[in-house]
C-alpha cells in the first residue's frame, strides 16, 4: 500500500488551499487569514463560556424552564455583542483618502452643475462637515482635483503651515488636523485613536461610537457570565471537582477581562467627553498642534454635552473634519485654569 510521503501531504493541503482562497479570497492574505482566525477564536470562545453554563448549571437549566425570558435575555444580549463585533469590525474608521474622494468628488459635481448652493464643505461650529454620501465613493474621481482637497484642508491649519508638514510620506495626500497614518492598515485615519488588534481595524472617526458600544456591551456580558458563575458555584459545590475546577479557571480569566473592560470603558468615556483620541492623549507632547498647550486644556472640546452629542450622532458615511483652533481660542480654554492656579499660588 502506498504510503503518501511528506511532499505529497504538502501539495494535497497546498491544493485543498488554493480552492478555499478561490471561494474565500480573504483567505490567500495572511494579515486577513491571523484576523479571521482571531474573529473565530473571540466566537468560539464566547460559546465556550456560554454553553458550559447549558453543560453542567442543572438550576440555570431550571431556570430556563421556568423563566424562559430570563435565557433569552441573556442570549440576546450574546448575540448583540458578537454582532457589535463583526460590525464594528467591518465599519471603515474614515480613511482620510475616502474623505478626499468625498470632497474631490462633490467638488466636481458643484462645478459642472454650478449650483451655489451646494458647495463641497460646509462650516458648522468652527468644524468642517463633508456632507456627502460615502456610497458614492465607488466613482473613481481620486487625483482629478487633488487642489481642492489640499485647499480645503491647508485652510483647517493656522495660515502660512507647509503643505509638505501634513502630507503623509505613505499615502502621499495632505492630513487634515487629527489625522494619522495607521502602519498596520497602511492607510491614513481620520481622528486617529488606536489599531485594535482584536477587531483587525482601526479605531477611527466613523467607528469609534461603534466601539465605545461594543465595549459596553461586552463588559455587560461578562458581567452577567459571572454572575451566573459565581450562583452556579454557590450552589453545586459538592459535585464533581473537576468542574468546580473548569469553572473556578473561567470564572478567573472572566474576572479579568471584567476589570480590563471596566477601565477601558471608563478611559474611552473621558475621550470622549473631552473630545480626545487614545493617540492625542498618549503622544500629547509629541503632536506638533498639541505642542505647548496645558495639561488640562482640550483643544477641540465643546463642552461635555456638546461633545457627546457630536460623538453619539456621527454618522458612518459623513466625514467631519475639524480645524485648528486659534491661538486666542486657545486662550479662552485656558483662561479658568489659570483663575484656579492664581487662587491657590500666592505669586499671582
Ligand atoms: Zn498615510
Ligand atoms: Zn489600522
Amino acid at each position: 500500500m502506498a504510503v503518501p510521503c511528506g511532499g505529497s501531504l504538502r501539495d494535497t493541503w497546498d491544493r485543498f488551499f488554493d480552492r478555499c482562497s478561490r471561494f474565500f479570497p480573504c483567505l490567500s492574505d495572511p494579515a486577513r487569514r491571523s484576523a479571521l482566525c482571531l474573529k473565530l477564536a473571540l466566537v468560539v470562545l464566547h460559546l465556550i463560556y456560554v454553553s458550559i453554563l447549558f453543560i453542567f448549571d442543572k438550576d440555570f437549566i431550571e431556570k430556563t424552564k421556568q423563566q424562559p425570558w430570563y435565557t433569552a435575555i441573556y442570549l440576546s444580549l450574546l448575540v448583540a455583542t458578537l454582532a457589535q463585533y463583526f460590525l464594528t469590525s467591518n465599519t471603515s474608521p474614515g480613511y482620510v483618502l475616502e474623505a478626499m474622494r468625498v470632497v474631490n468628488e462633490t467638488d466636481a459635481l458643484v462645478r459642472r452643475k454650478s449650483v451655489a448652493s451646494k458647495q463641497p464643505a460646509s462650516s458648522n461650529n468652527g468644524s468642517l462637515v463633508v456632507t456627502v454620501d460615502a456610497d458614492q465613493l465607488g466613482r473613481n474621481l481620486l487625483g482629478s482635483n487633488a487642489t481642492s482637497w489640499t485647499k480645503v484642508v491647508m485652510d483647517m491649519y493656522p495660515p502660512g503651515t507647509s503643505v509638505r508638514t501634513w502630507t503623509c510620506s505613505y499615502c502621499n495626500v495632505v492630513q487634515p488636523p487629527r489625522a494619522k497614518h495607521c502602519h498596520d492598515c497602511d492607510k491614513c485615519v481620520l481622528q486617529f485613536d488606536h489599531h485594535c488588534v482584536w477587531l483587525g481595524t482601526c479605531i477611527g472617526q466613523n467607528n469609534h461610537c461603534r466601539f465605545w458600544w461594543y465595549i459596553c456591551e461586552e463588559t455587560a456580558l461578562c458581567l452577567w457570565t459571572g454572575i451566573l458563575y459565581i450562583s452556579y458555584l454557590k450552589s453545586n459545590i459538592t459535585k464533581a471537582w473537576w468542574v468546580d475546577v473548569i469553572m473556578i479557571l473561567l470564572l478567573a480569566t472572566l474576572f479579568v477581562s471584567l476589570i480590563f473592560l471596566v477601565l477601558l470603558l471608563l478611559f474611552h468615556s473621558y475621550l470622549i467627553m473631552t473630545n480626545q483620541t487614545t493617540y492625542e492623549l498618549v503622544r500629547r507632547r509629541r503632536i506638533p498642534y498639541l505642542r505647548g498647550i496645558p495639561e488640562r486644556v482640550y483643544p477641540f472640546s465643546q463642552g461635555v454635552c456638546r461633545n457627546l452629542y457630536n460623538f453619539c450622532l456621527a454618522r458612518s458615511t459623513y466625514y467631519k473634519m475639524e480645524r485648528l483652533p486659534t491661538a486666542q481660542e486657545l486662550e479662552e480654554k485656558a483662561r479658568p485654569y489659570t483663575c484656579l492656579d492664581a487662587l491657590t499660588c500666592r505669586c499671582c
